[in-house]
């Protein structure tokens, strides 16, 4: 093929390791495929599939004799399954390339650019996690749906389609086209997904990996054979012929049910008969017209910029969306501009699918264990095979309590689906069910802590949490506890990190919190985790520099704001803002202690339940000892002149939002400081923002607030604009 000359890097016959490779590739991609889309259920992780793919498409590019017909690089995804009655579709359906980062978007840019001689108007919009139908209109009437199935012939489900309220029977134009073939997804909304996989959990069945395989799943059902079957039921008159038809039609009311709640989106028309249409744009305003639901995401923008941006923001916002999306697609509006770049064999290269990383993967539940926590509670959490996910490697994520454990239905040893949505935690959604092999076990919540052996019980009667109830002296919650006074959203003592937690109370300088504010350098000395070996000309062991470090920052630890000493005591329910409410309000620890439940839980930003733990807290003899303790060691328990009321309240009436890193500050500490000075902060930017404070890795918000004309001050300026206000900023 000339022109194509420099994709073929060998002239020889591939080696027998390539060819083997290679249909072994070609095998499994299609039997995922099969699974896609015959029995809904994945058995492999969509980013393993998109692995296998483009090793499949790298081996045919360097072995271009081997990309025969059977390679599924040659058809378009899916095979027809045999349920339902084939139909062929007037135009065929194309599958889309896809993108998976800036590089290769950046290089379908170029072929674009390359072949018009100028990047022409893009319309973009977002891809939607569902499942492709074929819908045709014949005179405003709908007459037929399918399936996508391999771009050229579908399943017929038009008995289904009107179960959706979203595709209307008849078209709302007065005078509709003569034919009209539209394509779109069928899916299924966040919300709803998550009541189906409820459900299915409580039938004991594999919840669906994401909401395409429960759209999918959802519209491969034979309704018109359930409905034939629950009318013969109804007709045997006898106990047993009632009793089925009943469950009959229970089945039918649950399927339907689910039909009616599906959701659809066009993005695009094949076959059409009196249109006149000239864009992808106009195809959208003409469907809108029709009563079709087209999306209000859609976009057209005329430079690379304004695409990446858009999808840079819907990669922030992709869980805003109603729907689950899965990228963004990226088309040449004009369909003049369409035809001239034409297709491959396999997909238009007039259009590309930008992937965001994949959010659900695939991964053995090696074990389930349980950690003590900082108050005692007793947390199962799932042990699994490391994997990629959303960006990050996770081997550990939390089942927050037995009866979670039993309602996922998990067994150790099982296949499992793991989430990681955003910045959020991991999750296990639950097993696969078909991938048993009967080695799998259950998980059974231990009865005795596994750290300090006393019997586990629950605090209240009917609490789903059970606690270690030895407070005072279990090794593990007196880790935790020592750990979470060094961590950031408290005390911030660099040094003290989990390692030396656990030197200090092994070596018996720490036997709890109280003496941690006691502790000096003589006594770290008797502990190897601080010590190395004397250099030369020295005698004796010596502190090393971080055994310096940390008593330093213990030291400067001291005169800390009241409410993070709050925070450090980890007093049940005290988070950061409980904690700054209380101290703002009563300003020493002495007033906190004397206060009642009832003066408490009446201070704003407090309430009944907090109010109550702190009273609690402070009835335990060996808490008060505590304060005892870090008072002796010269720990300042009470706000003075820094007190939170007293700071200058330099952004009085103002509205604020931070994005991206603040250096020196948590989220919650860049929170708390611009709200200790009379900000109100935000996590949206509009016209009312003040102004944006942009760190490192500001994404859209950054833009936004560009567009809007709002005022963006550099994170390294924020302690200037805590001290002085926006004004001094901006001048500089
Ligand atoms: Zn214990």
């Amino acid at each position: 093929m000339p022109g194509e000359s420099d994709e073929v890097s060998s002239a020889s016959a591939p080696d027998a390791s390539v060819r083997e490779r290679w249909s072994e590739l070609v095998d499994l991609i299609n039997s995922a495929r099969a699974a896609y889309y015959q029995a809904e259920r994945p058995t492999i992780a969509d980013d393993e599939y998109d692995q296998l793919f483009r090793e499949l498409e790298e081996i045919e590019r360097a072995n271009p004799e081997l990309a025969s017909g059977e390679s599924p690089t040659q058809t378009v995804g899916g095979e027809r399954a045999e349920m339902f009655e084939p139909v062929n579709h007037l135009v065929r359906l194309y599958s889309l390339d896809n993108a998976f980062d800036e590089d290769e978007l950046e290089a379908w840019f170029d072929r674009v650019d390359k072949a018009l001689g100028a990047v022409p108007p893009l319309l973009c919009e977002v891809k939607i996690d569902g499942l492709a139908v074929d819908l045709v209109y014949r005179d405003g009437m709908l007459a037929s749906a399918a399936t996508r199935g391999d771009g050229i012939t579908g399943e017929d489900i038009t008995y289904n389609m009107r179960f959706i309220e979203a595709i209307p029977e008849k078209l709302t134009a007065k005078k509709p086209p003569k034919l009209v073939e539209i394509r779109g997804e069928v899916f299924l909304s966040t919300q709803r997904f998550e009541e189906v996989n409820e459900e299915q959990m409580a039938a004991g069945a594999t919840p669906f990996a994401n909401p395409r395989n429960a759209a999918s799943g959802t519209i491969r059902q034979r309704m018109d054979k359930r409905w034939e079957e629950l009318q013969s039921a109804r007709a045997v008159d006898t106990d047993r012929g009632r009793a089925r038809a009943e469950r009959l039609e229970r089945d039918y009311a649950l399927a339907s049910g689910r039909l009616a709640a599906l959701g659809f989106t066009a993005h695009g028309v094949g076959a059409r008969e009196g249109i006149d249409i000239g864009s992808q744009s106009e195809v959208y305003a003409l469907l809108a017209d029709l009563g079709i639901p087209v999306s209000s995401r859609m976009a057209v923008h005329s430079t690379r910029d304004e695409v990446r941006e858009y999808i840079a923001y819907y990669a922030e916002h992709r869980h805003d969306v109603e729907h689950e999306i899965d990228g963004v697609v990226v088309k040449v509006d004009d369909f003049a501009a369409q035809s001239e770049l034409g297709e491959t064999s396999r997909a238009p290269r007039w259009a590309i699918a930008y992937k965001y990383p994949p959010e659900v993967v695939r991964t053995r539940l090696v074990d389930i264990a349980v950690n003590v926590g900082r108050t005692g509670r007793v947390t199962p959490f799932a042990v699994m095979e490391p994997v990629r996910v959303a960006g990050s490697t996770v081997s550990m994520a939390t089942l927050h309590n037995q009866y979670e454990v039993q309602r996922k239905g998990v067994l150790i040893g099982d296949m499992v689906f793991l989430r990681k949505a955003g910045d959020v935690i991991p999750e296990v959604i639950g097993p696969v069910v078909e991938a048993r092999t009967g080695n799998e076990h259950a998980f059974t919540m231990p009865t005795q802590c596994p750290e300090c052996g006393t019997s586990l019980r629950p605090e209240r009667e009917g609490d789903k949490d059970i606690r270690c109830p030895n407070t005072v002296g279990c090794p593990a919650q007196l880790r935790e506890r020592l750990f979470h006074v060094a961590s950031r959203g408290a005390l911030d003592i660099e040094g003290l990190g989990y390692k030396a937690a656990v030197a200090l109370l092994d070596c018996g300088v720490v036997t709890n919190m109280g003496d941690l504010f006691l502790i000096d350098a003589d006594a770290l000395l008797e502990c190897p985790f601080f010590t190395r070996d004397p250099s030369k000309g020295e005698t004796g062991r010596k502190l090393t520099e971080n055994a310096k470090t940390m008593l330093a920052n213990l030291e400067k630890a001291k005169t800390k704001p009241l409410w993070r000493m709050l925070v450090a005591l980890s007093i049940r329910h005290v988070g950061p803002t409980a904690a700054q409410a209380l101290a703002r309000h009563f300003g020493s620890i002495e007033a906190i202690a004397k206060a009642s439940a009832e003066e408490l839980a009446a201070v704003d930003g407090v309430g009944q339940v907090i109010g109550e733990a702190v009273v609690e807290w402070f009835a335990e003899a060996w808490h008060r000892e505590i304060i005892d303790k870090w008072q002796r060691g010269g720990v300042v328990l009470a706000d003075a002149a820094t007190s939170v009321e007293t700071q200058d309240q330099t952004l009085a009436g103002s509205v604020i939002v931070i994005t991206g890193s603040v250096p020196g500050f948590t989220r919650d500490e860049a929170t708390a400081a611009a709200a200790a000075r009379g900000a109100k902060v935000t996590g949206s930017v509009s016209s009312k923002t003040t102004c944006l404070v942009a760190g490192e890795s500001a994404g859209s918000k950054l833009d936004k607030a560009t567009s809007l004309g709002v005022p963006v001050v550099p994170a390294e300026a924020f302690e200037v604009l805590l001290e002085q206000g926006l004004e001094a900023v901006l001048k500089g």
